[in-house]
C-alpha cells in the first residue's frame, strides 16, 4: 500500500492573454503550493478502480474521467502495462471545482502512487511529460514550491521563494468551471471594447515585484503584488464573493484575492496568528461554508511514511 500526499496551489499572479486559435489562452501563472492536502492511497487491485471520502466527495467522479483514473492508465500504457491492477483511495480536503486544481493534485498523486506500487521507477522528467498530457496543472502539482507556468501552465520554471508565508482559504458552496470563467473573462473584456483575442490583449509576463517579494520572503510586498486576471470574471459569475474578500480584509488579511478560476478566496496573512484570527473570524462571517489557515510553500506529490 503506497500513500501520497499532495497540496493544492493558489495562483498568487494569474496574468491571461488573448483567446488563441486553439482556444486556450496564454498564461503567465505563477503557482504556489500550499498545505492543504488530498491523500491517494494505492493498493494492488483488479483494474483501475476508484473511492473517495471528504466533505466534497459527493462531486467526485468516479469513473474514467476522474483525473487520479485517467493518471494511473496513462502511466500504465506508458509502460506497456497491458492489465494495470489498482484500487485508488482520494481522502479529499481540497475543495472541489474551488480555483485550487484539487483534481490535478490527484492526477499528480495516482502517478507517483502507481509508479511506487508497481515498482517502475519511472524517471521526473518523464513523470512531468505524462503529467502535462494529463492537464496544465498537473506538472505543478508534482514539482510544488512555487513555479512560473507559462503557455497554458504546463511549462515550469522553481522560482526561489525565502521563509514561509500564512494563508487563509475560504471555501465557498458550490464549484465553479473553469472553462466557463474563462469564456466570463472573454466576455467581459468585448464588453469593455478592449478586445479579447490574442491580437487584442498584450501576452502577459511574470511581474519583477511579485518575483522579488517572493524571494525576499516579504508578505506585505507579496500582498501588494497579488493579482488574478480571471477575479473579475469570478466576481461576476459569483458577485457574492466580494463579500467575502471583504470579511477577511476586515478581520485583518494584509493581501485577498480569488484563487484561480474560484469561488476559494485566498488572504495572505502577516503571521500566524494572525492567518488564525481571519480564519476564525471568517467561518462566523456568514460568507463561506468554512475557513483553513495554513502555511506554504510546501513541496509537491511525495510518498507519505506508513503510519505507525
Ligand atoms: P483548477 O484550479 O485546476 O481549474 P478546480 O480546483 O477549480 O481546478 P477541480 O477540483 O480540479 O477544480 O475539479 C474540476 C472538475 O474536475 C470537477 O468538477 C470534477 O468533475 C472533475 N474531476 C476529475 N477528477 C477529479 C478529482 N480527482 N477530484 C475532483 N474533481 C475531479
Amino acid at each position: 500500500m503506497i500513500t501520497v500526499r499532495v497540496p493544492a496551489k493558489v495562483n498568487v499572479q494569474l496574468g491571461v492573454g488573448g483567446l488563441r486559435a486553439d482556444g486556450f489562452h496564454d498564461l503567465a501563472n505563477v503557482f504556489f503550493a500550499v498545505g492543504l492536502f488530498d491523500e491517494v492511497t494505492a493498493t494492488p487491485g483488479e483494474g483501475v478502480t476508484l473511492s473517495c471520502t471528504g466533505p466534497d466527495a459527493a462531486s467526485v467522479p468516479l469513473d474514467d474521467s476522474n483525473l487520479a483514473a485517467r493518471a494511473a492508465r496513462l502511466l500504465a500504457a506508458h509502460h506497456g502495462l497491458a492489465d494495470p491492477g489498482v484500487h485508488l483511495h482520494i481522502a479529499k480536503a481540497i475543495p472541489v471545482a474551488g480555483g485550487m486544481a484539487g483534481g490535478s493534485a490527484d492526477g499528480a498523486a495516482a502517478l507517483v502512487a502507481c509508479d511506487a506500487l508497481w515498482g517502475l521507477a519511472t524517471p521526473i522528467g518523464t513523470l512531468l511529460e505524462l503529467a502535462a498530457e494529463l492537464g496544465s496543472d498537473v506538472p505543478f502539482a508534482l514539482l510544488g514550491g512555487v513555479a512560473l507556468g507559462r503557455g497554458r501552465g504546463e511549462i515550469l520554471d522553481a522560482l526561489p521563494v525565502a521563509g514561509t508565508f500564512h494563508w487563509v482559504f475560504a471555501v465557498a458552496d458550490g464549484g465553479l468551471s473553469t472553462p466557463a470563467v474563462f469564456r466570463e473573462c472573454d466576455r467581459l473584456r468585448e464588453e469593455a471594447g478592449t478586445g479579447s483575442s490574442e491580437a487584442d490583449v498584450p501576452t502577459p509576463d511574470a511581474d519583477p515585484a511579485l518575483l522579488a517579494a517572493l524571494a525576499s520572503g516579504d508578505p506585505v510586498a507579496l500582498a501588494a503584488a497579488l493579482t488574478n486576471d480571471l477575479q473579475a470574471a469570478a466576481l461576476s459569475l459569483r458577485p457574492s464573493l466580494a463579500d467575502t474578500l471583504h470579511a477577511g480584509t476586515e478581520a485583518g488579511a494584509i493581501g485577498a484575492l480569488v484563487s484561480g478560476s474560484g469561488p476559494t478566496c485566498a488572504f495572505l496573512a502577516k503571521d500566524a496568528e494572525s492567518a488564525e484570527a481571519i480564519a476564525a473570524a471568517l467561518r462566523t462571517s456568514g460568507t463561506c461554508r468554512t475557513a483553513h489557515a495554513t502555511h506554504g510553500p510546501v513541496p509537491g506529490a511525495e510518498v507519505s511514511a506508513p503510519r505507525p
